[in-house]
């Protein structure tokens, strides 16, 4: 492709280095203005705040700590926020890039809020929240850029946006950002532990100038909101990123009650494996692995879940995995030299431990970091499988399995992975080309990463999605995202 549809005119956000001084003491102040905020989350709609029965927003690491309250949008609020949803037709492709750029700069500015939020009511670790911050910059300004490049084409409506709790900031900013780039209206709705975030983040798009009925926000469960904006005629287009049978089930009652030219994109999960061969530096894929399986809790859909170790080399490899492990912090992310923060819910807490208890019920539990102290802890964990096929389901959170193979098993491996039928991400460490190419050409994976961790994915120059299971594509934060924002009826390619 022509590197400029990789590279439109645009930089990353530079973000902060918690190294330096002058950035730390910078951060410190802003943040701990919001250090015991309780913040207020309304439906906006039609321009209009919208409160019913407020509900307490607890945190994931201290379940005692109220970070503020939630009103959920009732049906007949959905109904009013339908009726007034306008698409952004009237502005044009340039008022909405300059739009989305000063939405940036307006993230950027309150970075300070949006991290306390993202640690506070997520459980975000620093790092994890600093790149989260910078990665909803980067969507702001890519799809504004391709606001610019895709202008001729028409919009498509109204989109219904429902984005996780894993990513409240940039998954959220970013189908939003692609939506509105592209022309449309939007409606939002967060996931229900993180509303918070979320409506930092429309007031925030409100302030830089996109109209209230383009954007409205609607809080609320699947179940009652993401049901009504998911099969209502009046939407033309779903963009939901969460798990495979939430995507399914959308996907088959949108079908049934939306305009057959709706579009529907989904990004959804994976049973995401790392081969790592005895070629590789152990140090280096050590530390990539504790990265990819336990960063963020695991709470990542391109999250390793699967480690496949070449047997030669797995006596020491394991032993030297299990004592970097050792070293991991938990706790309360508030404290910035935390690595590893707390299970979004309870009820997740227990599902990840349960699995981990039935493992070591089987005596294939190889170890568990243990955590004492309070809120919804998972310690990182390894358990021992024959491979990919041994898992039912993607487990969402700090749970590592590992398989041992021999020298000539590679394709099998590649087999078993091509045939769980998901493909978000694969990591590799090898310092054997051919197996490079080889395994490149094998493997159906939307993300491939070879000597190097396998998670968190550049806006612009590293675009995200998987295949078959794992999502319809395209990729966020690649030159075909917004297209499919847009009434486009070419090959992807042609644009
Ligand atoms: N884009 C993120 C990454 O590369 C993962 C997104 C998700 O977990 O939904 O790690």
């Amino acid at each position: 492709r022509p590197p400029d549809l990789f590279r439109p005119e645009r930089v990353n956000s530079k973000g902060w280095d918690l190294r330096h001084r002058t950035d730390l003491d910078g951060f410190h102040a802003a943040r701990n203005r919001f250090k015991s905020h309780q913040w207020v989350v309304t439906p906006t709609i039609a321009g209009e705040v919208w409160a019913a029965e407020a509900r307490e927003v607890h945190s994931p690491s201290d379940p005692s700590e109220i970070v503020g309250y939630v009103s959920h949008t009732t049906p007949e609020q959905v109904e009013t926020a339908l009726k007034s949803a306008r698409s952004w037709a009237g502005a044009s492709a340039q008022e909405r890039s300059d739009t989305l750029n000063r939405a940036a700069d307006l993230y950027e500015k309150s970075s300070g809020e949006i991290f306390a939020a993202l640690s506070r009511e997520a459980g975000k670790s620093g790092p994890d929240a600093i790149a989260e911050i910078r990665e909803a910059v980067d969507f702001l300004r890519y799809y504004g850029a391709e606001a610019v490049r895709l202008g001729g084409f028409q919009e498509r409506g109204v989109i219904s946006c429902i984005s996780p709790w894993n990513f409240p900031l940039a998954i959220f900013t970013g189908q939003i950002a692609a939506a509105l780039a592209a022309g449309n209206g939007v409606l939002a709705k967060p996931a229900d532990p993180t509303p918070i975030v979320a409506s930092i983040g429309v007031r925030l798009l409100h302030k830089a100038g996109v109209p209230l009925s383009v954007l409205q926000l609607v809080p609320g469960a699947g179940s009652v909101v993401g049901a009504r904006i998911t099969t209502d005629p009046r939407v033309n287009g779903i963009c939901f990123t969460g798990s495979t049978g939430v995507a399914q089930k959308i996907s088959r009652d949108s079908a049934e009650r939306l305009e057959p030219d709706a579009t529907f994109i989904a990004e959804t999960g994976g049973l995401n494996a790392m081969i790592v061969d005895s070629t590789a530096l152990p140090e280096q894929a050590v530390k990539d692995i504790v990265n990819s399986a336990f960063q963020s809790a695991g709470q990542r859909c391109s999250a390793l879940r699967v480690l496949y170790l070449q047997k030669d080399i797995a006596d020491t490899f394991l032993e030297m995995l299990f004592g970097a492990m050792d070293e991991l912090r938990l706790g309360n992310p508030w404290d910035l030299a935390v690595d590893v923060g707390p299970i979004i819910t309870e009820k997740a807490r227990r599902e990840i431990q349960e699995h981990v208890d039935t493992a070591s019920r089987d005596g294939k539990l190889l170890k568990q970091v243990k955590y004492p102290g309070q809120g919804y802890f998972v310690g990182p964990a390894v358990i021992e499988v024959s491979g990919v096929q041994d898992l039912e389901k993607e487990i969402f959170g700090p749970v590592l399995h590992v398989a041992l193979f021999e020298a000539d098993e590679i394709d099998r491996i590649i087999e078993s992975i091509n045939a769980s039928d998901y493909g978000l991400t694969f990591g590799l460490h090898t310092r054997i080309d051919d197996r490079v190419q080889h395994i490149t050409s094998k493997l159906n994976v939307g993300n491939m990463y070879v000597n190097r961790n396998q998670i968190g994915a550049i806006v612009g120059s590293q675009p995200f999605g998987g295949e078959g299971l794992s999502g319809t594509g395209p990729k966020a934060g690649g030159p075909h995202y917004v297209k499919r924002f847009k009434k486009l009826n070419l090959p992807l390619n042609a644009v």
